[in-house]
C-alpha cells in the first residue's frame, strides 16, 4: 500500500466517525417535514437508508472532495427519496405520440359519464348480481346485455376481461378437443403475447389452417369442414393489410358454407366499432352490427379500442351459444368487476345519441379533430414550448400524421399538427434530442412524443389540457440549460 492510499483511508475513517446518528438527523427541519408527511416509521427507515448509503459511498472510495456529513444533508436526501417514492406508479402522462389509442399508454380515455358511473360504483354498494324486481340473485351481465343487443342487433351478449379473453373463452367453449378452422391470411399476432395459434392451443382447440397467406377461397373452407369441426373463426386483420393478389371469403359466404354443416362462425373484429366512422371523416371500419347482420353466430370485440370505454371484451350473438359460454367455469375467472361494468354501461349509453358522441367520447373527439384546429393549438403553444426548451432548439408548428392505434385501420392516417423540436447545432443533435425526450419524460406529468427525421415531434391531437401542458413545461425551464 502506498502512503497516499493510507492517508485517504484515514480521512475516510474520520469522516465516517463524523456521520450523524439517526437521532441527530431526526432533529432537523427536513426530518420534521418528512415525519409530518410520511410518518415516523417511514422517516426513520429512510434516514437509516440515507446513512447507509453515505457510509457505502465512503467505503467505495473515489476522489470526490470533502464529503458532506451534515445531519441536514442526510435528512434532505431521506426526504427527497420519500417524496420520489410517494409518486404514484400509475400516473397521468401527456400522450403526444400521435397514436390515439396507444396500448402502452392505456388506450381509451373514458368519457365523463363513464368516470362518474365508475366512481359511484366504487363508493357505493350496487345491485351487481341482485335482481331488484324479485329480490333474488341476478346476473351481472344483465346490467349491460340489453344495451349491447340494442346497439349491435344481436340476440344475446356477454362481457369478459378483454377481447383476448373473449376469443379464448369462445374457443374453449365451442372448440375444445375439436377443430377450429382459420384462414392462413388471418393468423394474427397482436402485441406479441396474443398469437392466434397459441390462444388456440391454450383453449384446447386444434388449429386447422386453410388457404394461403394471400388467398383463401370458399372451397378451402369447404374441404376442411367435417364432423370434428368446432367452429370457423374469421379474424379481422386489424394491424396489417394483405394487398395485391388477394382473396378472402366474406363472412356472409362463410356463414352459408358453415351453416350447411351446422358449424358456428365466429368473427373476431378486434377493435370493432358500434357506429359507422365515415360520418366522422374516418375510413370505414366494420361495425359490430354489420358483422351480426352478415350472419356470424358470434362476434367478439374490445371495450377500450374504438369503442372508447374501459378494458373489456364483448361476445355478442346467438343466445344458445352465449348461454353455453356463460356456463363455462372459465367465464367466472374472466369476468369484469362492478367498476368496469358501470363504466361500460355509461359508455354504451352515449351511443344512443350518435350526433353528440364526438363531443362526449374522448376517443372519438380526438379521432375527429380537424387538422386546422390542432394547428391553431400548436401555434398557441409554440412560444411557450420554445421558452421551455431553451435556445439550443428550434420549435416549429408543422403538419404531421396521427394514427388511430390499437390495430384499428392500420393504414389510415389522420392529418394532424405537431410542435416539432429540432436541435440548432448539427453536432450531437441525436444525443440532444434523446436528452430532451428524457427530460420531458421526467416531468411531474411526463410528456411523451416521438423522435422522427431528426426531430422530437409532439403531435397535439390528444392534448386537451393546454394549461396543464404549459405548467408541466414550466418545471423543465430550470433544467433546460442542461439540455443538449
Ligand atoms: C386487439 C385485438 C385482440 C385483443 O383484444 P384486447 O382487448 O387487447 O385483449 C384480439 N383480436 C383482434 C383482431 C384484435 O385486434
Amino acid at each position: 500500500m502506498t502512503a497516499r492510499v493510507t492517508v485517504h483511508a484515514e480521512a475516510r475513517g474520520a469522516a465516517l466517525r463524523r456521520l450523524p446518528s439517526v437521532d441527530d438527523v431526526l432533529k432537523t427541519d427536513a426530518a420534521a417535514v418528512a415525519i409530518e408527511r410520511f410518518g415516523r416509521t417511514a422517516t426513520v427507515a429512510a434516514v437509516r437508508t440515507a446513512l447507509d448509503e453515505t457510509r457505502a459511498a465512503f467505503r467505495a472510495g473515489g476522489d470526490a472532495g470533502e464529503p458532506d456529513v451534515s445531519s441536514a444533508r442526510v435528512a434532505g436526501d431521506a426526504l427527497a427519496r420519500m417524496v420520489a417514492d410517494a409518486q404514484p406508479a400509475v400516473r397521468p402522462v401527456f400522450n403526444l405520440t400521435g397514436v390515439v389509442l396507444h396500448t402502452n399508454l392505456g388506450r381509451a380515455v373514458l368519457a365523463e359519464a363513464a368516470i362518474e358511473a365508475a366512481v359511484t360504483a366504487m363508493r357505493r354498494t350496487i345491485a351487481l348480481e341482485f335482481d331488484l324486481s324479485t329480490g333474488k340473485r341476478g346476473e351481472r351481465d344483465t346490467l349491460v346485455r340489453d344495451l349491447l343487443c340494442e346497439l349491435t342487433g344481436a340476440e344475446d351478449a356477454t362481457v369478459v376481461n378483454n377481447n383476448a379473453a373473449a376469443v379464448l373463452l369462445v374457443l374453449a367453449t365451442l372448440a375444445k378437443g375439436r377443430e377450429a378452422i382459420v384462414s392462413r391470411g388471418e393468423l394474427i399476432e397482436i402485441g406479441g403475447a396474443f398469437r392466434m395459434p397459441d390462444i388456440m392451443a391454450r383453449a384446447g382447440a386444434k388449429l386447422v389452417e386453410v388457404g394461403t397467406t394471400n388467398r383463401t377461397h370458399p372451397k378451402d373452407y369447404a374441404a376442411a369442414l367435417n364432423d370434428r369441426t368446432g367452429l370457423v373463426l374469421k379474424v379481422h386483420t386489424s394491424n396489417y393489410r394483405i394487398e395485391g393478389f388477394t382473396s378472402a371469403v366474406p363472412a356472409r359466404d362463410l356463414v352459408a358454407l358453415a351453416r350447411d354443416k351446422n358449424v358456428p362462425v365466429v368473427d373476431d373484429l378486434g377493435s370493432g366499432t358500434l357506429i359507422d366512422l365515415t360520418r366522422f371523416g374516418l375510413a370505414h371500419e366494420p361495425t359490430v352490427a354489420e358483422a351480426v347482420a352478415a350472419g356470424a353466430d358470434l362476434v367478439t370485440f374490445s371495450g377500450d379500442k374504438l369503442l372508447g370505454g374501459p378494458q373489456a371484451g364483448f361476445v355478442v350473438g346467438r343466445r344458445d351459444l352465449i348461454q353455453k359460454i356463460n356456463r363455462n367455469p372459465m367465464k367466472r375467472a374472466l369476468r369484469v368487476d362492478k367498476i368496469r361494468l358501470a363504466a361500460i354501461e355509461a359508455t354504451l349509453k352515449l351511443y344512443r345519441d350518435p350526433d353528440r358522441l364526438a363531443e362526449k367520447l374522448p376517443t372519438l373527439r380526438h379521432l375527429a379533430r380537424p387538422q386546422a384546429d390542432i394547428l391553431a393549438q400548436a401555434r398557441r403553444l409554440q412560444a411557450g414550448l420554445a421558452t421551455a426548451v431553451g435556445e439550443k432548439f428550434d420549435v416549429t408548428a408543422a403538419a404531421c400524421n396521427s394514427q388511430i392505434g390499437s390495430g384499428a385501420l392500420p393504414q389510415e392516417t389522420l392529418p394532424s399538427a405537431a410542435l416539432t423540436i429540432r436541435p440548432r447545432a448539427e453536432r450531437g443533435a441525436g444525443r440532444a434530442l434523446e436528452t430532451l425526450a428524457k427530460a420531458l419524460r421526467d416531468l411531474p406529468v411526463p410528456v411523451i412524443g416521438r423522435i422522427a427525421d431528426g426531430a422530437l415531434v409532439l403531435d397535439l391531437r390528444c392534448l386537451d389540457d393546454e394549461v396543464g401542458f404549459l405548467n408541466a413545461l414550466a418545471s423543465l425551464r430550470g433544467g433546460a440549460d442542461g439540455l443538449a
